[in-house]
Protein backbone atom coordinates (compact mmCIF):
# COMPACT_ATOMS: atom_id res chain seq x y z
CA UNK A 1 0.00 0.00 0.00
CA UNK A 2 1.35 3.77 -0.70
CA UNK A 3 2.78 5.59 2.36
CA UNK A 4 1.76 8.96 2.87
CA UNK A 5 0.25 10.41 -0.02
CA UNK A 6 1.66 14.55 -1.18
CA UNK A 7 -1.72 14.90 -3.69
CA UNK A 8 -5.08 13.82 -3.28
CA UNK A 9 -6.43 10.85 -4.20
CA UNK A 10 -8.95 12.12 -7.53
CA UNK A 11 -11.68 10.24 -8.25
CA UNK A 12 -14.33 12.17 -10.88
CA UNK A 13 -17.95 10.65 -11.47
CA UNK A 14 -20.10 11.42 -14.33
CA UNK A 15 -23.31 10.92 -13.13
CA UNK A 16 -27.49 12.70 -13.99
CA UNK A 17 -27.66 12.98 -10.44
CA UNK A 18 -24.40 14.99 -9.22
CA UNK A 19 -25.94 15.88 -5.68
CA UNK A 20 -26.23 12.34 -4.91
CA UNK A 21 -22.76 11.90 -5.28
CA UNK A 22 -21.27 15.10 -3.62
CA UNK A 23 -23.92 14.36 -0.49
CA UNK A 24 -22.73 11.43 -0.07
CA UNK A 25 -18.86 12.50 -0.63
CA UNK A 26 -19.09 15.23 2.14
CA UNK A 27 -20.44 12.73 5.10
CA UNK A 28 -18.40 10.85 7.12
CA UNK A 29 -14.94 9.84 7.12
CA UNK A 30 -15.13 10.40 3.47
CA UNK A 31 -15.92 13.86 3.68
CA UNK A 32 -13.39 13.99 7.01
CA UNK A 33 -11.06 12.93 4.36
CA UNK A 34 -12.07 15.58 1.50
CA UNK A 35 -11.57 18.30 4.07
CA UNK A 36 -8.42 17.27 4.98
CA UNK A 37 -7.16 17.02 1.32
CA UNK A 38 -6.56 13.38 0.96
CA UNK A 39 -9.66 12.94 -1.24
CA UNK A 40 -10.34 15.02 -4.43
CA UNK A 41 -14.11 13.69 -5.39
CA UNK A 42 -15.70 15.76 -8.21
CA UNK A 43 -18.97 14.69 -9.13
CA UNK A 44 -19.84 15.64 -12.73
CA UNK A 45 -23.19 16.24 -14.21
CA UNK A 46 -23.76 14.40 -17.53
CA UNK A 47 -25.88 16.84 -18.88
CA UNK A 48 -23.47 19.56 -18.81
CA UNK A 49 -22.55 20.04 -22.16
CA UNK A 50 -26.22 19.50 -23.63
CA UNK A 51 -27.45 22.10 -25.94
CA UNK A 52 -30.82 21.17 -26.40
CA UNK A 53 -33.48 23.07 -24.29
CA UNK A 54 -34.52 19.88 -22.61
CA UNK A 55 -30.59 18.96 -21.48
CA UNK A 56 -31.37 15.23 -23.17
CA UNK A 57 -28.95 12.62 -22.48
CA UNK A 58 -31.05 9.42 -23.36
CA UNK A 59 -32.82 8.80 -26.40
CA UNK A 60 -35.24 5.49 -27.59
CA UNK A 61 -33.26 2.45 -28.45
CA UNK A 62 -32.44 1.28 -32.36
CA UNK A 63 -34.03 -2.40 -33.24
CA UNK A 64 -37.02 -0.95 -30.66
CA UNK A 65 -37.38 -2.62 -26.61
CA UNK A 66 -38.52 -1.22 -23.81
CA UNK A 67 -36.75 1.93 -21.66
CA UNK A 68 -34.06 4.56 -22.92
CA UNK A 69 -30.51 4.73 -23.65
CA UNK A 70 -27.96 7.23 -22.45
CA UNK A 71 -26.58 8.38 -25.97
CA UNK A 72 -23.51 9.09 -27.14
CA UNK A 73 -22.58 12.87 -27.58
CA UNK A 74 -23.61 14.17 -24.26
CA UNK A 75 -21.50 11.48 -22.78
CA UNK A 76 -18.41 11.85 -24.89
CA UNK A 77 -18.49 16.01 -24.53
CA UNK A 78 -19.40 15.72 -20.82
CA UNK A 79 -16.54 13.80 -20.39
CA UNK A 80 -13.61 15.09 -22.82
CA UNK A 81 -15.01 18.21 -21.16
CA UNK A 82 -13.10 17.45 -18.02
CA UNK A 83 -10.25 15.39 -19.25
CA UNK A 84 -10.76 13.31 -16.12
CA UNK A 85 -8.15 10.97 -14.67
CA UNK A 86 -8.23 7.65 -16.14
CA UNK A 87 -8.69 4.47 -15.77
CA UNK A 88 -12.10 5.78 -16.41
CA UNK A 89 -14.59 3.03 -15.19
CA UNK A 90 -18.45 2.52 -16.27
CA UNK A 91 -20.57 1.13 -13.97
CA UNK A 92 -22.84 -1.98 -14.79
CA UNK A 93 -23.82 -5.38 -14.57
CA UNK A 94 -21.74 -6.73 -17.17
CA UNK A 95 -18.83 -5.44 -16.18
CA UNK A 96 -15.63 -6.86 -14.03
CA UNK A 97 -16.26 -8.02 -10.57
CA UNK A 98 -15.47 -5.02 -8.02
CA UNK A 99 -13.53 -6.64 -5.27
CA UNK A 100 -11.13 -5.63 -2.25
CA UNK A 101 -7.80 -6.24 -4.13
CA UNK A 102 -9.06 -3.61 -7.21
CA UNK A 103 -10.02 -1.23 -3.97
CA UNK A 104 -6.74 -1.50 -2.70
CA UNK A 105 -5.07 -0.65 -6.29
CA UNK A 106 -7.31 2.21 -6.75
CA UNK A 107 -6.56 3.94 -3.39
CA UNK A 108 -2.68 3.90 -3.96
CA UNK A 109 -2.70 4.98 -8.01
CA UNK A 110 -3.04 8.36 -8.40
CA UNK A 111 -6.66 8.70 -9.26
CA UNK A 112 -9.58 7.52 -11.35
CA UNK A 113 -13.19 8.08 -12.47
CA UNK A 114 -16.57 6.58 -12.48
CA UNK A 115 -19.25 6.40 -15.15
CA UNK A 116 -22.66 5.82 -14.06
CA UNK A 117 -25.78 4.36 -16.38
CA UNK A 118 -29.27 4.79 -16.08
CA UNK A 119 -32.86 3.85 -17.83
CA UNK A 120 -31.79 0.63 -19.83
CA UNK A 121 -28.20 1.72 -19.98
CA UNK A 122 -25.91 3.16 -22.10
CA UNK A 123 -24.94 3.21 -26.02
CA UNK A 124 -22.43 0.41 -27.03
CA UNK A 125 -20.27 3.34 -28.23
CA UNK A 126 -19.29 4.91 -24.75
CA UNK A 127 -18.60 0.93 -23.85
CA UNK A 128 -16.16 0.94 -26.52
CA UNK A 129 -14.79 3.91 -27.33
CA UNK A 130 -14.54 6.03 -23.90
CA UNK A 131 -14.50 3.71 -20.74
CA UNK A 132 -11.15 2.29 -20.51
CA UNK A 133 -13.39 -1.34 -18.09
CA UNK A 134 -16.29 -1.52 -17.32
CA UNK A 135 -17.23 -2.48 -13.30
CA UNK A 136 -19.58 -4.70 -11.72
CA UNK A 137 -20.68 -4.27 -7.78
CA UNK A 138 -23.13 -7.62 -8.01
CA UNK A 139 -25.46 -9.91 -9.82
CA UNK A 140 -28.29 -7.81 -9.48
CA UNK A 141 -29.30 -4.92 -11.64
CA UNK A 142 -29.78 -1.76 -10.14
CA UNK A 143 -31.71 1.53 -11.57
CA UNK A 144 -28.08 3.61 -12.02
CA UNK A 145 -24.93 3.61 -10.99
CA UNK A 146 -25.07 6.08 -8.11
CA UNK A 147 -25.04 3.68 -5.88
CA UNK A 148 -22.75 1.60 -7.48
CA UNK A 149 -20.09 4.05 -7.31
CA UNK A 150 -20.69 5.50 -4.00
CA UNK A 151 -19.71 1.45 -3.29
CA UNK A 152 -16.48 2.02 -5.16
CA UNK A 153 -16.01 5.79 -3.52
CA UNK A 154 -16.32 4.44 -0.25
CA UNK A 155 -14.27 0.92 -0.69
CA UNK A 156 -11.34 2.62 -2.08
CA UNK A 157 -11.59 5.82 -0.21
CA UNK A 158 -11.24 4.62 2.95
CA UNK A 159 -8.16 2.49 2.12
CA UNK A 160 -6.43 5.76 1.48
CA UNK A 161 -3.99 6.30 4.23
CA UNK A 162 -4.53 8.60 6.92
CA UNK A 163 -8.08 8.63 5.99
CA UNK A 164 -9.71 5.77 8.39
CA UNK A 165 -8.53 6.79 12.31
CA UNK A 166 -6.48 3.11 13.00
CA UNK A 167 -5.09 2.41 9.53
CA UNK A 168 -4.38 -0.80 11.18
CA UNK A 169 -7.63 -2.01 10.49
CA UNK A 170 -7.58 -1.78 7.25
CA UNK A 171 -4.75 -4.59 7.11
CA UNK A 172 -6.58 -7.08 9.45
CA UNK A 173 -10.14 -6.93 7.92
CA UNK A 174 -12.00 -9.44 5.42
CA UNK A 175 -10.45 -9.99 2.29
CA UNK A 176 -7.25 -8.69 3.24
CA UNK A 177 -5.01 -12.20 3.52
CA UNK A 178 -7.73 -13.98 1.66
CA UNK A 179 -9.49 -14.86 4.69
CA UNK A 180 -12.84 -13.41 6.40
CA UNK A 181 -12.63 -11.59 10.06
CA UNK A 182 -12.48 -13.67 13.11
CA UNK A 183 -15.48 -12.86 15.24
CA UNK A 184 -15.26 -9.04 17.43
CA UNK A 185 -16.18 -9.09 20.68
CA UNK A 186 -16.99 -5.72 23.25
CA UNK A 187 -17.92 -4.84 26.96
CA UNK A 188 -19.71 -6.87 28.58
CA UNK A 189 -17.98 -9.95 28.71
CA UNK A 190 -20.86 -11.61 29.89
CA UNK A 191 -24.86 -10.75 27.96
CA UNK A 192 -27.84 -12.61 28.43
CA UNK A 193 -26.00 -15.30 29.81
CA UNK A 194 -23.71 -15.60 26.06
CA UNK A 195 -19.68 -15.24 27.27
CA UNK A 196 -16.79 -13.56 25.34
CA UNK A 197 -14.36 -16.43 24.63
CA UNK A 198 -12.06 -16.46 27.57
CA UNK A 199 -8.92 -16.71 25.93
CA UNK A 200 -9.60 -13.12 24.30
CA UNK A 201 -9.54 -11.97 28.10
CA UNK A 202 -6.50 -13.34 28.41
CA UNK A 203 -4.48 -10.81 28.14
CA UNK A 204 -2.11 -13.44 26.43
CA UNK A 205 -1.91 -11.62 22.95
CA UNK A 206 0.30 -14.48 21.47
CA UNK A 207 -2.55 -16.78 22.06
CA UNK A 208 -5.23 -14.17 21.06
CA UNK A 209 -3.72 -13.99 17.60
CA UNK A 210 -3.42 -17.19 17.34
CA UNK A 211 -7.06 -17.88 18.51
CA UNK A 212 -8.15 -14.86 15.79
CA UNK A 213 -6.24 -17.08 13.07
CA UNK A 214 -7.79 -20.36 13.51
CA UNK A 215 -11.19 -18.54 13.92
CA UNK A 216 -10.47 -16.80 10.20
CA UNK A 217 -10.35 -20.28 9.12
CA UNK A 218 -12.96 -21.76 10.67
CA UNK A 219 -14.96 -18.73 9.24
CA UNK A 220 -14.24 -18.68 5.79
CA UNK A 221 -14.23 -22.72 4.87
CA UNK A 222 -18.25 -22.19 6.72
CA UNK A 223 -19.19 -19.36 4.97
CA UNK A 224 -16.98 -18.78 1.78
CA UNK A 225 -15.74 -21.94 0.28
CA UNK A 226 -14.67 -20.31 -2.92
CA UNK A 227 -12.51 -18.04 -0.66
CA UNK A 228 -10.39 -20.80 0.27
CA UNK A 229 -9.95 -22.97 -3.23
CA UNK A 230 -8.92 -19.19 -4.06
CA UNK A 231 -5.80 -19.20 -1.69
CA UNK A 232 -5.08 -22.60 -2.44
CA UNK A 233 -6.44 -24.45 0.60
CA UNK A 234 -5.54 -24.86 3.81
CA UNK A 235 -1.85 -25.33 5.08
CA UNK A 236 -0.50 -28.43 7.71
CA UNK A 237 -0.02 -25.41 10.40
CA UNK A 238 -3.27 -24.01 9.68
CA UNK A 239 -4.89 -27.39 10.19
CA UNK A 240 -3.06 -27.71 13.38
CA UNK A 241 -4.34 -24.03 14.76
CA UNK A 242 -8.01 -25.16 13.80
CA UNK A 243 -7.67 -28.31 15.46
CA UNK A 244 -6.46 -26.21 18.57
CA UNK A 245 -8.64 -23.92 18.41
CA UNK A 246 -12.61 -25.21 17.46
CA UNK A 247 -15.24 -22.69 16.17
CA UNK A 248 -16.52 -20.14 18.24
CA UNK A 249 -19.85 -21.05 18.94
CA UNK A 250 -21.23 -17.51 20.33
N1 LIG B 1 -30.26 -3.06 -19.10
C1 LIG B 1 -29.03 -3.21 -18.39
C2 LIG B 1 -29.16 -2.73 -16.96
C3 LIG B 1 -29.27 -1.25 -16.86
S1 LIG B 1 -29.38 -0.75 -15.20
C4 LIG B 1 -28.65 -4.68 -18.38
O1 LIG B 1 -29.53 -5.51 -18.45
O2 LIG B 1 -27.45 -4.97 -18.25
C5 LIG B 1 -28.98 0.96 -15.33
C6 LIG B 1 -27.59 1.34 -14.90
O3 LIG B 1 -27.42 0.98 -13.55
C7 LIG B 1 -26.45 0.68 -15.64
O4 LIG B 1 -26.14 1.35 -16.83
C8 LIG B 1 -25.33 0.74 -14.62
O5 LIG B 1 -24.64 1.97 -14.69
C9 LIG B 1 -26.06 0.68 -13.30
N2 LIG B 1 -26.00 -0.66 -12.70
C10 LIG B 1 -27.02 -1.54 -12.60
N3 LIG B 1 -26.64 -2.67 -11.98
C11 LIG B 1 -25.34 -2.52 -11.67
C12 LIG B 1 -24.38 -3.35 -11.01
N4 LIG B 1 -24.68 -4.57 -10.56
N5 LIG B 1 -23.13 -2.87 -10.85
C13 LIG B 1 -22.80 -1.64 -11.31
N6 LIG B 1 -23.67 -0.81 -11.93
C14 LIG B 1 -24.92 -1.23 -12.11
Amino acid sequence: MATDRSVALRIDVFTIFPSLIDDFADQSLLGKARRKGLLDVRAHDLRSETTDPHRSVDDSPFGGGAGMVLMPEPLFACVEAVDPPRPLFLLGPGGRAFDQDLARELASGEGFSLLCGRYEGVDARVTDHLVDDELSIGDYVLNGGEVAAMVVLEAVGRLVPGVMGNQASGDDESFSHGLLEYPQYTRPGSFRGWDVPPVLRSGDHGRVDRWRRAQALHRTVARRPDLIAARGGISEDERTLMEEFPPDRA
